[in-house]
């Protein structure tokens, strides 16, 4: 130091005084150490979602190229990350399709990192089946300006409605942590009857459906497999949940049997079902309610009457059955009563 000070003709303590020094003594002191709290606290931010070592995402392949992650049969909450909806996807020759996102960023940025365990493909689209926030809520983790967001035609309007209501009622429940991220992204390419995709040697068939589960119900057809993804429009095991149509639901489901697909993929249950098969006990659980439904009403009955009696020799074959069909009961009762 003092022979490097001599050779540039400087005096003890300019060197303290020169700025540049003053900088370098500044980085190594504040910033660097300050810059390592930052990472750490980053890291730390959002112990509510765990990486995929602390807690498996438990992504199965179940056809070739289909790879899907079974919800659990469960309401939203902190210990199951909203991950309760069936969720996965398509790898063709060029680019990958997502079906549905998930519950949250959380559940979202899990299926993210998972997908990139069994493919480098790009993700060319992310396809949403209907508005419903465990299927969607995760769109945030997909957001790269490249994937093309689809959804029915009806899809906008319901994200605009009601995304932020899910949010905030979602984050009541769950809390922040778990929440923390999640935005409700609307579809920026919309399917009115039809639309055709290719992921490369890839064929796919997306069919937007009149008003049954939801108003914005959209099925996807992987003709090469021959695999129906039928979102909520078939729901295995856990109760079907009605927020749309009875009636309309009942025609929907005949015009699905149409489809020549040998197997199905439920928005809940399965996750691998032959087809048409798979949805027996959802077509038997619609008919038993409507049938219950017009009963009750031609009885003089009340919607409180339909809550606590349609349907009810249903209740053993079905998870979430308290939860779901009085919803379904009031919500079907107010249409049928119009008929
Ligand atoms: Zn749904």
């Amino acid at each position: 130091m003092k022979s490097w000070r001599r050779q540039n003709h400087l005096k003890r303590g300019d060197l303290r005084r020169n700025p540049l020094y003053k900088t370098i003594l500044a980085i190594f002191f504040l910033i660097i150490p300050l810059g390592t709290l930052m990472v750490q606290a980053a890291e730390t931010a959002t112990p509510a979602c765990p990486s995929l070592e602390q807690r498996p995402f438990n992504l199965k392949q179940v056809a070739k190229g289909v790879y899907l992650r079974k919800g659990r049969h469960e309401t939203f909450t902190k210990d199951n990350l909203n991950a309760i909806a069936n969720i996965g996807l398509i790898i063709g020759d060029t680019s990958v399709a997502v079906i549905d996102t998930g519950g949250s960023f959380c559940d979202g940025s899990r299926f993210h990192k998972a997908l990139r365990q069994v493919t480098d493909k790009p993700i060319s689209h992310v396809i949403n089946t209907h508005v419903h926030p465990d299927h969607n809520l995760g769109n945030a983790a997909f957001v790269n300006g490249k994937s093309i967001f689809i959804g029915h035609k009806n899809l906008p309007r319901a994200v605009a409605d009601k995304g932020q209501i899910y949010i905030e009622n979602i984050t009541r429940i769950v809390g922040k942590d778990v929440m923390a991220g999640t935005k409700s992204i609307p579809p920026s390419v919309t399917v009115t009857d039809e639309m055709k995709l290719n992921l490369g040697n890839r064929p796919l068939t997306l069919m937007a459906l009149p008003t049954s589960h939801t108003n914005q119900d959209l099925v996807v057809f992987d003709e090469s497999q021959k695999i129906l993804w039928s979102g909520d429009l078939v729901f295995h095991e856990h109760t079907p949940v009605v927020d749309g149509s009875l009636l309309g639901w009942q025609t929907v489901m005949e015009r699905l049997a149409k489809i020549p697909a040998t197997h199905l993929i439920p928005g809940h249950g399965g996750p691998w079902l032959p087809w048409p098969e798979g949805a027996t006990d959802q077509i038997r659980y619609l008919n038993k309610l409507a049938t219950d439904l017009r009963r009750i009403i031609s009885n003089g009955g009340t919607m409180l009457e339909a809550q606590k009696q349609a349907a009810k020799e249903e209740e053993e074959k079905w998870k979430l059955f308290e939860e779901f069909n009085p919803r379904n009961a009031s919500a079907a009762f107010a249409e049928l009563e119009w008929e």
